[in-house]
């Protein structure tokens, strides 16, 4: 009989819709071989984004947030969030309606990749970010609007802090509770898949109540976890340390190898996601997931890269290795070596994108669905 795996996806916006339709096949290509046929993906279209919006008037329907509930997997794409005004982030929303308050983005290259780096075979760590807190809460009021014309006062009157009237202003909250339950998360993880370094990433010295406070409660988790954990570089231990976030930007491009998994404030996180990406190639591979108590939702690194929508360019390698990762999550490992073997071959052979093929000599680049075509047959031909 065969098994089905229940997945719901949300396709994305702008190049959301290439990447989908050249990724589709191939997941299911990777369980059909791995479990020679007894496994079978059943898909669930979930609308979100501009999509929803169009065709049900809202931006996240309440059948996607139950759906999502009940299976407690989701796979999706990228989606638009206009800039400077008009609505909020529904990615964000999300991660906070489900209290994902783990993301998780590896950056790991494969050999074949292009990179800025000498030396890119250096590069395999995991950047772990704080979901739900910190400037992310959406917390800010526009420039004169009555509610900055209140606060400013209350910073006047009561705080002794004087500021313009034409003043924008957003509250960066950052929580012991929040920081304890993420660093804790992240600390299993590194124990049970035996990693070796946990450096916290902050700008303590400038913003001490938040940031600063932020390596100081993640100090405070570790030092629960003493007997698999050293600050000092015990052998056989886990090291724990932490780095300023400027320093870390350089670190990551001069000593890659010193570094194994990142644990970082929300906006630290963000930024370094993308930075980290361009040592591998780009945003075109970098997956991603957010983990919370109850549900996980996989999703690439990147947007929705409008300017690419529907001229089936972009590649699908980042929304691929997020399918590897759910894989994983679900316990169908084999399935998630197999789909990762096959991309590693085809890259290493340089079948790449444009955004890669960009970056190599004399590469000829192929479609978003020539991409995902060339790597399925690959799985099906896998002895
Ligand atoms: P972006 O969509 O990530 O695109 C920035 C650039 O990265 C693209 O122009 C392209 O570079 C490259 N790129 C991104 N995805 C790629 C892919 N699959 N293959 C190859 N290259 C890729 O960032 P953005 O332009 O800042 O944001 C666009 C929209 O996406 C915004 O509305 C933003 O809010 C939203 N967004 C959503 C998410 C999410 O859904 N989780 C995350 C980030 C941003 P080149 O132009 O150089 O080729």
């Amino acid at each position: 009989m065969t098994d089905i795996v229940t997945i719901p996806y949300i396709e994305g916006d702008g190049a959301g819709d290439d990447i989908w339709h050249a990724s589709k096949e191939v997941l299911e290509e990777s369980v059909q071989k791995a479990y020679g046929g007894k496994k079978r993906i059943k898909w669930i279209s979930l609308l979100a984004g501009e999509k929803a919006l169009a065709k049900t008037g809202e931006l996240l329907p309440e059948e996607t947030l139950q759906t999502v509930k009940a299976h407690q997997v989701a796979i999706k794409g990228p989606l638009t969030t206009p800039v400077g005004g008009g609505f909020r982030s529904v990615n964000v929303y999300l991660r906070q309606i489900f209290d994902l308050y783990v993301c998780m983005r590896p950056i790991r290259f494969l050999p074949g990749l292009p990179s800025p780096l000498k030396k890119p075979e250096h590069v395999n760590f995991i950047i772990f970010r704080e979901n739900t807190e910190d400037l992310y809460k959406g917390i800010e009021w526009r420039a004169e609007s009555k509610e900055s014309l209140i606060f400013l006062t209350f910073l006047r009157e009561k705080m002794g802090v004087s500021l313009t009237d034409d003043t924008g202003v957003g509250v960066k909250p950052i929580s012991r509770t929040g920081t304890a339950r993420f660093t804790r998360w992240v600390l299993d993880y590194a124990i049970k898949n035996n990693r070796k370094a946990v450096t916290v990433v902050h700008k303590g010295n400038i913003m001490k109540y938040t940031e600063g406070a932020f390596r100081e409660w993640a100090y405070e988790v570790a030092r629960g976890y003493a007997d698999k954990l050293t600050f000092s570089g015990e052998k056989d231990k886990i090291l724990f340390n932490d780095r300023i976030a400027d320093n870390m930007f350089l670190q990551v491009i001069l000593r890659p190898e010193d570094y194994d998994i990142l644990l970082c404030p929300n906006l630290n996180g963000d930024y370094l996601s993308d930075a980290c990406a361009a040592l591998i190639g780009g945003l075109g591979v970098a997956p991603g997931a957010n983990f919370g108590d109850n549900v996980a939702i996989f999703e690439p690194t990147h947007g929705s890269a409008p300017k690419y929508a529907g001229k089936d360019l972009s590649n699908p390698t980042s929304f691929l290795l997020c399918g590897a990762m759910l894989f994983r999550h679900i316990n169908l490992e084999k399935a998630a070596d197999i789909l990762e073997y096959a991309i590693e071959e085809t890259v290493g052979n340089k079948i790449v994108t444009y955004d890669l093929a960009r970056q190599m000599d004399n590469v000829r680049p192929v479609r978003c669905s020539e991409y995902g075509e060339v790597i399925k047959k690959r799985i099906e031909q896998r002895a």
